[in-house]
């Protein structure tokens, strides 16, 4: 652990702090805050006090990305969640935009360090220990993800940065330079399996032990993860961020059974029913959508954030000896389906069928029939074949019957010859919309 005596705290204690530095936060938001003064002033909240403590936090409205981007004009590209002054912003990312222009996240100098510092303790949790090597192939460009590189420095490794698109140079850097760590999507990881194997190359007896996966849910399924592990000969954790709040907010240990907020005391975290907004309790087991607050931000803090990562919760004490919940990702609600009453997730699509390897690839694209997340059985999904094989009915029988017991729902298999979808050398995509 980089810091044991966060890490370890009793979680009891870290939600008092945490109380503490919410009260203080939302007193900042409502002095210099347009956007939240406004939106909580709507909703019965004309004050700090008159919104509560943590324990009350339930009570306060949530926040939707869409309502911050409304609140952008030519004259304040931001938008009214901003904060601090010209002078305090030290970096401003962006992300993706959905209706092409981007959104801004701006930090202070002080943000930027708690979230490297965050971000550190996520991607240490791995077991990646000073002094190692580890190569990254993140071509952050305008993302939040750059700032997850100085967090290598932060832990004392040697950072050798790739970037994406050159699987070649990073073969050789894994040849050459010995990483005992690699950093990558889940989906990058995958395509580097099949690249290595085209070349000759035995990954398997390579230098790098850890592979870390992070940049889109996926790298805790089961069967995909076993996969990256046989492929790579290395253990596989997962680490997860959300541009808006912060990069690498959560990281897993080496127990490989969820990841920890390594972000404790700059987030508070909660659990949402996506479809009606209402808390719900920290149990183990329980599922939710994950909706995140700052605690100690001043660029630009949201409250109540809306992340639409969709997590099933652990609550069980974790042998690396960290406190607090550990969330797995299932997938995006924004990804999610509903057929007949049930959540469907690609994600969750892709490792019923994973489960049929060697017969197929592990590629797999859900192709909806009709807009919006509500779908009339069977929804069609095409399946990829593995190298070689040949179209056989009974397979893709056999797939159906399996996603109809596991998942509960009905699909229709389409088998496809191998290669015919598209492979990502960033994040895949599940689903085609
Ligand atoms: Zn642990």
């Amino acid at each position: 652990m980089l810091a044991p005596e966060v890490e370890a705290r009793p979680w009891a204690e870290q939600l008092e702090e945490d109380d503490g530095a919410y009260r203080t936060q939302l007193a900042y938001v409502f002095e210099r805050s347009a956007f939240y003064r406004e939106k909580l002033g709507a909703a019965g909240f004309d004050s700090a006090g008159a919104a509560g403590g943590l324990e009350d936090i339930a009570r306060l409205p949530l926040t939707d990305k869409r309502e911050l981007r409304a609140t952008c004009s030519p004259e304040d590209p931001i938008g009214a969640h901003l904060c601090a002054s010209p002078a305090e912003i030290v970096r401003i990312y962006s992300t993706s935009g959905t209706a092409g222009s981007p959104s801004y996240v701006p930090l202070t100098e002080g943000d930027l360090d708690n979230w490297v510092t965050a971000s550190a303790r996520s991607y240490a949790a791995s077991g990646v220990v000073a002094g190692q090597r580890i190569v990254s192939t993140y071509n952050a460009g305008p993302f939040a993800a750059g700032a997850a590189l100085a967090a290598f420095e932060r832990i004392g490794l040697t950072h050798v940065p790739v970037g994406t698109g050159s699987s070649e140079r990073l073969m050789l850097t894994v040849e050459q330079l010995r990483p005992e760590a690699a950093v990558l999507t889940p989906s990058y990881a995958e395509h580097l399996i099949e690249r290595a194997a085209g070349r000759g190359m035995d990954l398997r007896g390579s230098s790098v032990e850890r592979v870390l996966v992070a940049g889109e849910p996926g790298g805790g399924e089961p069967a995909f993860r076993a996969r990256l592990e046989e492929g790579w000969g290395a253990r596989v954790t997962e680490a997860m961020g959300v541009g808006d709040i912060g990069v690498s907010l959560w990281g897993e240990c080496e127990a490989q059974d969820g990841m920890h907020l390594g972000a404790r005391g700059f987030v508070h975290a909660e659990l949402v029913d996506p479809e009606t907004g209402h808390a719900l309790a920290w149990e183990d087991g329980a599922s939710g959508e994950l909706v995140l607050t700052h605690l100690r931000h001043r660029a630009a803090p949201l409250l109540r954030f809306r992340t639409r990562d969709h997590v099933r919760v652990r609550m069980t004490p974790c042998s690396c000896g960290r406190t607090g919940p550990r969330v797995r990702c299932i997938g995006r609600t924004d990804d999610m389906l509903i057929v007949r009453g049930v959540n469907l997730f690609p994600s969750a699509v892709r490792e019923v069928v994973s489960a049929f390897q060697p017969e197929v690839s592990g590629h797999i694209l859900v192709r909806p029939r009709a807009p919006g997340p509500k779908q009339e059985p069977p929804v069609p999904v095409r399946v990829e074949l593995a190298r070689g094989r040949e179209v056989e009915r009974a397979l893709g029988e056999a797939i159906r019957e399996r996603l109809r017991e596991v998942l509960v729902v009905q699909m229709s298999v389409e088998l496809v010859p191998w290669g015919s979808l598209s492979r990502s050398e960033y994040k895949s995509r599940l689903v085609e919309r």
